[in-house]
């Protein structure tokens, strides 16, 4: 399995989802088979207990799992069926842990943040990514993994670390998305680089590299604001993925196709025209 990794920076409520959804369209369209996690860093357990009115609608999946609205997103976007396990919180970890931890499952060892929570959170996005939300048995080819909330919170502080550790266990086999905002600014209307540069470096700093930049802004990236985003944080200028408010969320996927992204992702994940016909990849 490949994954894809979308985290977000600057501030919450960027799309994100909406990114993690149209990057999941995109591969779908060149023939593979995708799924989606999406993680969300709060104790809650799940969404089901929070106010609608902080939170925002509550999805309830076929399984009965009540979970955040980006997995309708998920649903809608690639026509599949998720289960509760695509929704992965704080809470479900520290449940599953701790459980563990009362079973005696841990042979006396002192239960951690680093490596048990780590260790959990790994082992369950490799067990969910493994399952077929199509319809058709096998493995999906692609899993979209979503980090809620903005890289640098304590609250996703273990999810990173995990994601970071993740990246080492699944080599080659992941490219991290990052999510920012492009500020226009004054009365001349200037694209503003540095909170995506700051953003990069706190997400570099936790040890986890972008390959991708969608950047979000009210209108289309310009030339030079591309190659000054790519120059500061290090990644290519065709991954500088312009991300301009559009007037329809459906038309995300193509404007993303527009810049190519689609080519570039499965470049980057190496994913051949054979593994669309393997369908045990
Ligand atoms: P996050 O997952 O980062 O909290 P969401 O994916 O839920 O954010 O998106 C937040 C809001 O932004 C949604 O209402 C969505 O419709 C809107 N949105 C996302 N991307 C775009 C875009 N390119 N143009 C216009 N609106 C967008």
């Amino acid at each position: 399995t490949k994954y894809v990794l979308v985290t977000g920076g600057v501030v919450s409520g960027l799309g994100k989802g909406v990114t993690a959804s149209s990057i999941g369209v995109l591969l779908k369209n060149c023939g593979y088979r995708v799924t989606s996690i999406k993680i969300d860093p709060y104790l809650n357990v799940d969404a089901g207990t929070m106010s609608p009115f902080e939170h925002g609608e509550v999805f309830v999946l076929d399984d009965g799992g009540e979970a955040d609205l980006d997995l309708g997103n998920y649903e809608r976007f690639l026509d599949i069926t998720l289960t509760r396990d695509s929704n992965i919180t704080t809470g479900k970890i520290y449940q599953a842990v701790i459980e563990r931890e009362r079973r005696g499952d841990y042979l006396g060892k002192t239960v951690q943040v680093v490596p048990h929570v780590t260790d959990a959170i790994q082992d369950w996005i490799q067990r969910v990514a493994a399952q077929p939300v199509d319809g058709k048995a096998g493995v999906p080819h692609v899993c979209v993994i979503e980090l809620g909330g903005t890289v640098g919170d304590i609250e996703s502080a273990p999810f990173v670390e995990a994601l970071r550790q993740f990246c080492i266990r699944v080599g080659d086999n992941i490219c991290n998305v990052h999510v920012s905002l492009v500020p226009v600014i004054g009365v001349v209307g200037e694209q503003k680089t540095k909170p995506t540069q700051h953003s990069v470096q706190v997400l570099r700093s936790l040890g986890i590299t972008p390959t991708f930049l969608a950047c979000r802004s009210s209108y289309p990236l310009e030339d030079s604001v591309r190659s000054k985003l790519a120059l500061f944080c290090n990644v290519p200028t065709a991954n500088v993925l312009s991300l301009h408010d559009v007037s329809n969320i459906w038309r995300v996927p193509l404007i993303m196709q527009e810049q190519g992204a689609h080519r570039l992702l499965c470049a980057k994940l190496g994913l051949t025209e054979a593994d669309k016909l393997d369908l045990t990849s």
